[in-house]
């Protein structure tokens, strides 16, 4: 099989015209192409546009032919084909335990952070129906990393809720198993939209709890900051929903952007607290290659709990369990102790303080690619496997192999990385494919 990549580098280009595609060909040395618009005519609007709308983002590459398929066909794994025994673990020691599993790479939201929407515009290709899981080849895969060790699986995206019925999905992995012969923890991230809608039918398909994306209570903010105008009352009655129908242990997530929403973090964790639902704040991070982060827009979690210390008194937690992603801080009672019926606040720090130590989180693309690393190049294709008839010890063996190998600490290494140059293999996959 032959596979072509095509990028297209804007550095200091102002036309279209001066525009180079680079083709490269798996097997064969890379070769420049001078760019026809013929050609690429719909993909050449897409990047006249971004020139005009948005020089700083212009001046990184935009992908033509993006991630996904550069990360099409490492080499497959041979694991050993030994039967999985729950206690598969990685290079650096990390058991797996959490899976994440992308259903969508579509959105109705437009974050900034994200999704910016001078790239994924209208004339964005995603993909189509027949190259995603089906529900079952999910379920068939889930099994397998459940056997692994998994016990707790995520539903992500883009907007899962845009994924049909996916309450079937739900009920499917609800009845599977860990390999204690526990109902796995079946969890799922939303940006709430639908949830209103929704919330019934997942409780009762077997969900057991929920996490909503929510980056401020104030309107203008949060319409501005979802770039689509989506009103935040919707989002309330989402949660609110969730709550009705039974959902356990709501989480909310709030993406911090230093002088976009940093103001709001106060009035955020006034609103939550004594609420039941667990509010965390996210540093903003350097996923994928189109969002245009800075390290200047990123608030470090230890000035935001000391900013919020100062309003409403906290005092550290400690963690649950290994591998947890935030770090607990509890609001503390008049006595100057945690009381628990205030809650608790937690921070992600995946810039200013990494965890990936304890990192225990696979994550399945919605086309059936493995991902070691939020922050990962390239992906694992477990869906050539399941669609040319693999068994069961077949793919179990290749995701031992794969997970066998990990030796991912992405945060940790930041500082030390050279700068992301663009090409197609150095680029991050973006969130929006793999999810949160
Ligand atoms: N659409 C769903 C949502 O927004 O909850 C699920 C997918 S979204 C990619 C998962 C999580 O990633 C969300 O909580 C979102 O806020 C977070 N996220 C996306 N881009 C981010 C970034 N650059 N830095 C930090 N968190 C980010
Ligand atoms: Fe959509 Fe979630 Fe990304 Fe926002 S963070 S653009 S809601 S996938
Ligand atoms: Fe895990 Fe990668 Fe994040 Fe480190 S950077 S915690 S390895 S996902």
């Amino acid at each position: 099989m032959i596979i072509i990549f095509i990028s297209i580098d804007l550095a200091a280009k102002g036309t279209l015209a001066d525009c180079q595609a680079t083709v490269r060909c798996e097997d064969a040395p890379v070769i420049q192409h001078e760019l026809t618009r013929v050609k690429f005519r719909r993909s050449a609007i897409t990047l006249h546009r971004a020139i005009r709308q948005n020089r700083a983002m212009a001046e990184r590459v935009i992908p033509l032919v993006d991630q996904r398929l550069a990360a099409l066909s490492p080499a497959l794994a041979r694991g050993p084909a030994a039967a999985p025994t729950g206690r598969l673990t990685d290079t650096l020691g990390r058991p797996l335990r959490d899976l994440r599993i992308s259903v969508t790479d579509r959105c109705n939201f437009r974050c900034a952070y994200c999704m910016p929407k001078e790239v994924f515009d209208k004339d964005y290709r995603y993909l189509p129906h027949s190259a995603l899981l089906s529900f079952e080849e999910i379920t068939r895969l889930a099994r397998v990393f459940l056997a692994h060790g998994v016990r707790k699986i995520r539903l992500t995206g883009g907007e899962p809720l845009l994924r049909k019925h996916l309450e079937n999905l739900v009920e499917q992995l609800a009845a599977l198993r860990t390999v204690d012969g526990q109902v796995p923890d079946l969890t799922l991230t939303t940006n709430g939209s639908l949830l209103a809608r929704k919330a019934r039918a997942l409780k009762d398909a077997g969900l057991n709890r929920v996490t909503v994306s929510l980056d401020s209570l104030d309107d203008a903010v949060f319409r501005r900051m979802n770039d689509v105008d989506f009103p935040v009352a919707e989002v309330l009655a989402g949660i609110e929903a969730a709550q009705a129908a039974g959902l356990q242990r709501i989480k909310v997530n709030m993406v911090v952007k230093r002088g976009t929403n940093d103001h709001e973090v106060v009035a955020m964790a006034r609103h939550f607290r004594g609420t039941g639902i667990t509010l965390r704040f996210i540093e903003y991070m350097d996923v994928g290659a189109t969002n245009g982060w800075r390290m200047d827009e990123v608030l470090p979690s230890a000035q935001l709990i000391e900013r919020l210390h100062e309003h409403l008194p906290l005092v550290p937690l400690d963690p649950l369990s290994r591998g947890e992603t935030a770090e607990r801080w509890g609001y503390a009672g008049s006595d100057g102790r945690h009381d628990p019926a205030l809650g608790e606040v937690g921070v992600i720090s995946s810039v200013t303080q990494a965890f990936c130590q304890d990192c225990n989180r696979a994550r399945l693309s919605m086309e059936g690619r493995l991902y070691l690393c939020l922050f990962a190049t390239q992906g694992w294709d477990l869906r050539t496997l399941l669609r040319e008839g693999a068994g069961d010890e077949q793919l179990a063996a290749a995701i031992a192999g794969i997970w066998h190998g990990r030796t991912d600490r992405y945060s940790e290494l930041r500082s030390s990385l050279p700068p992301d140059r663009g090409t197609p293999a150095a680029r991050r996959v973006e969130m929006s494919y793999i999810g949160g």
